[in-house]
């Protein structure tokens, strides 16, 4: 999605050679306009496939994942961040080890909101080793539901989250794939290549 690598070359910051900061128009002040155009970007990549829910992590996924919603119209759920307590028998739940933060947490999303023939697409705003999109896939294995498939905003492709998914035949559609950050230049993966 051209304007979106426009965007992240123009704002982007890269800390390290891996983790990329996208606060002005992402993960802390959000740019309306540009959800708007991710959300309309999924709903025609995921066009004719059935869709009844969209599923994200709290909090960093939920302004694409609200727009994705909106264009294929379906509800959207977040599953909730819950500290590493279980929280009852009303929930299903799955732990995620936070690549950004390096620890563990427990992901929870209520029973009465996953139903066994959901089809649910998930939705998140980065993909790197692919913990956060696993642990929302045990969410839905749990209720018996069965995930459509995967959009990110931003798969970082040197790590290899994507890479697993795609082989264990999860459809993954990236808006932006980042092939390398050395030395704070970041170089994307063509276009073209989808990596499908
Ligand atoms: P994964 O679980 O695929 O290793 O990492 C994905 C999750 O970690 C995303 O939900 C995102 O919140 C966070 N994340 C991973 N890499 C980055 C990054 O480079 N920048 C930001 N802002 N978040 C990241």
């Amino acid at each position: 999605m051209k304007g979106l690598e426009d965007r992240i070359r123009k704002e982007g910051r890269v800390i390290g050679d891996s983790i990329l900061k996208v606060d002005s128009f992402l993960n802390h002040q959000v740019d309306p306009v540009l959800m708007d155009h991710i959300g309309a970007e999924f709903a025609d990549l995921f066009h004719g496939v059935t869709i009844t829910k969209v599923l994200t992590l709290e909090a960093s996924g939920i302004a694409p994942a609200l727009a994705a919603a909106y264009h294929l119209g379906v509800p959207l759920i977040f599953a909730k961040k819950s500290g590493s307590h279980n929280i009852g028998s009303d929930v299903y739940t799955s732990v995620v080890h936070s690549f950004t933060y390096n620890r563990d947490y427990m992901v929870q999303v209520s029973r009465a909101y996953l139903a066994s023939d959901d089809r649910v697409l998930i939705v998140d705003d980065f993909l790197a080793n692919g913990a956060a999109i696993r642990g929302m896939m045990e969410l839905i294995a749990k209720a018996g539901a069965s995930c459509a498939g995967v959009g990110v905003v931003v798969e970082k492709a040197f790590q290899d989250g994507g890479q697993q998914l795609r082989s264990s035949g999860v459809r993954v559609e990236s808006l932006a794939r980042i092939a390398s950050m050395k030395d704070g230049e970041i170089q994307f993966v063509p276009e073209e290549n989808t990596g499908n």
